[in-house]
This record gives structure tokens, C-alpha cells and sequence, in this order.
């Protein structure tokens, strides 16, 4: 089915850590999708370096459905690289991403394959409701997305996920994005073209632990405030400058008490304690800023490949070559 001459249509870009529990289920239900679609599918299956059976598992599921492509990257990634790399091997001129936990119902696609046809490039899905997750994650993840609306050079849309449909054009324009630090939601709202939402009611985890630890939500948090927004380092300036004002206020308030009171009360150490510590809690605070800036420009400069590639299973027209 996968031979050379034939290029799919459509590709499914699914990342996969540690999912052995969700694996067969995941297929059963996508490739219900996949046989009502009306062109050839391809499944690309990312094993983000798992530790459990999802790459066996994932290889058994390639030797049955040639449909089935897979890479697997040497080590664990992380979500944003795992999708970055089945980005690149896409070849259908419509491309979807989406979970593997199916959180994301793969029912929903054909309704974006419509908006697509309707002259959409990008559709992605936008959550009306997390069901059974947490009310620290609903409620951090809330906030984060109001505090990106407002500092983001571009407008991300809240409450968007990774699970999407994008033309092959955008995908083009990502895989030609150079960066390493991939947000993939940020860049995606970057790119432009024609860009619509389709709701939806996010379903809990089929089965499984979560994989974004509070560690890992908390890194793309951050990474992404930072690679879309400047605000941050202006912020560092504003703190200098609310430090000096308090220090010019404070020193009239020194000069007034010498000049009218001989008891002053700013003698004592206590004062002088809390100055000190103010100001390098600012300066501290304005390095640090500045620091994950420079880190990320470090970053890029080593101009290291996004990830290394394990194994690959199926694109038989990238083996002919
Ligand atoms: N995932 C991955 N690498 C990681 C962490 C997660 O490829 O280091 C995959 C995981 O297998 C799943 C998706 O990313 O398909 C989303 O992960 P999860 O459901 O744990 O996070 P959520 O977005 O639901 O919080
Ligand atoms: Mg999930």
C-alpha cells in the first residue's frame, strides 16, 4: 500500500512515551477514522525513547498495517521534539497531530478534514472543558494561558493544544523553522494563513500515568513565555527602576530625619539589612531573566540537531533514495 509511487494524503503524527497500556486501543480507534477517510493514510507513530514495550508494540503494529510508519528517537525528547520529528517525514498534504493517551478523540478529525476543505490551513481543536484532570493542572494551566495571551508577540489562542490539522504548506514553514525551542502551539500561531477552532470537550486519560510531570509542564511554560515574549526582560528594567525610586525616596527620608529629627528612627541595622537584601533580591531576579535568555541563545548557537533517530519503520520512498 505505502509503495514509493504512492504518496499518502493525509498524515497522523502521534507521539509516544511510555503508552504500552493505550497503544492498542489508540490504533483500533484512529484506524477506524483512517478507513473512513477518502484518501491513503499514514500513521506516523514517534516513540519518544520509552522505557516500557510501546516500541515493540508499536513495530508488531507496523509489520501488520503497513499503513503504520514509525521512528524512535536514541533517548526521551520530549513531547514538542517527538512531534518536531514526525513533522519532518510527514508526506500527506494534510497533516494531524495528536495524543496518544486519546484525549484528543480521533473521532473529530473527519470535522477538521471539512474545515480544511472549507479553505482552512490550520484547524486546531480548542478545549472547552477538561474532564477528571486536577484542579491544580486546570487551574495553573489557566492561568498560563491568560498570562501568554497577554504577554505573546502573536496571539495563541487559549486552551489550544497540540492536537491539530495543519496544510502541508505550514508544515513547511515549521520544518524550515531552524529553532530548537519548539512551541509547537506558538509557532503555529506565528505562521499565519488561514487559522480556525473546532471545540471540543477534552476526555480523560484512556489509561496510563500522565507523562507531563509538573516538572515538564512547567519547562514548556516557561520556554514558551520566553521564546514569544519580551516582556519578561523589559520587566527587569521596570524592577531596577522601582528599586532606584525607592532608594531616591528613601534617601530623602535619611536626609529629612537628619535635618528634623534627632532621633531618627533609620539608624538602626535592621534598615540597612532590609536595603541590602531588597536590592540584591532585584539584581538577583534581573540576572536570572536575563540568564534564561542568554541560555537559550546558547542553545541555538550550538546549532545541535533536534534529535537523533533511533530506528525508522516504513517511508519507503526516504529508504530508496
Ligand atoms: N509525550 C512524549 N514525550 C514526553 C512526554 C509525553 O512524547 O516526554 C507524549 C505522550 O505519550 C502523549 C503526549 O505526549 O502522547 C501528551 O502527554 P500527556 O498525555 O502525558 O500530557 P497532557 O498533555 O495530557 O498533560
Ligand atoms: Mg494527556
Amino acid at each position: 500500500m505505502n509503495s514509493a509511487s504512492e504518496t499518502p494524503k493525509y498524515s497522523f503524527i502521534i507521539p509516544i512515551y511510555n503508552e504500552e497500556e493505550t497503544i492498542t486501543e489508540l490504533y483500533h480507534r484512529v484506524s477506524k477514522v483512517m478507513s473512513r477517510l477518502d484518501g491513503l493514510v499514514e500513521l506516523i507513530l514517534v516513540n519518544d525513547g520509552s522505557r516500557d514495550k510501546s516500541l515493540k508494540l508499536i513495530r508488531e503494529l507496523h509489520q501488520k498495517d503497513p499503513r503504520v510508519c514509525y521512528l524512535s528517537l536514541a533517548r526521551n525528547f520530549g513531547h514538542q521534539t517527538a512531534v518536531t520529528a514526525g513533522l519532518n517525514f510527514a508526506r500527506g498534504q494534510v497533516v494531524v497531530i495528536l495524543d496518544a493517551d486519546l484525549q484528543d478523540p480521533p473521532e473529530l478529525i473527519p470535522d477538521m478534514i471539512d474545515k480544511w476543505r472549507q479553505g482552512y490551513e490550520v484547524v486546531y481543536a480548542q478545549r472547552l472543558k477538561r474532564k477528571q484532570e486536577g484542579w491544580f493542572k486546570r487551574f495553573t494551566a489557566y492561568l498560563f494561558y491568560r498570562l501568554l495571551k497577554r504577554l505573546a508577540d502573536v496571539n495563541i489562542p487559549a486552551d489550544t493544544g497540540d492536537f491539530c490539522l495543519m496544510d502541508h504548506q505550514v508544515v513547511n514553514v515549521l520544518n524550515a523553522m531552524p529553532e530548537r525551542n519548539r512551541y509547537i502551539r506558538g509557532l503555529r500561531a506565528w505562521i499565519g494563513f488561514r487559522q480556525t477552532a473546532i471545540k471540543f470537550e477534552r476526555d480523560p486519560r484512556y489509561a496510563g500515568e500522565v507523562k507531563y510531570t509538573f516538572r515538564k509542564s512547567f519547562s514548556l511554560a516557561l520556554n514558551s513565555l520566553i521564546s514569544f515574549s519580551r516582556v519578561p526582560l523589559r520587566l527587569s528594567t521596570y524592577l531596577g527602576l522601582l528599586s532606584a525610586g525607592v532608594a531616591l525616596l528613601m534617601a530623602l527620608l535619611v536626609l529629612y530625619w537628619r535635618l528634623h529629627d534627632p532621633n531618627s528612627p533609620i539608624t538602626g541595622l535592621a534598615t540597612i539589612m532590609i536595603a541590602i537584601f531588597f536590592l540584591g533580591s532585584v539584581q538577583l531576579v534581573c540576572l536570572g531573566i536575563l540568564g534564561e535568555y542568554i541560555g537559550r541563545i546558547y542553545e541555538e548557537v550550538k546549532g545541535r540537531p533536534l534529535y537523533t533517530l533511533g530506528e525508522v519503520g516504513g517511508f519507503h520512498h526516504l529508504t530508496k533514495k
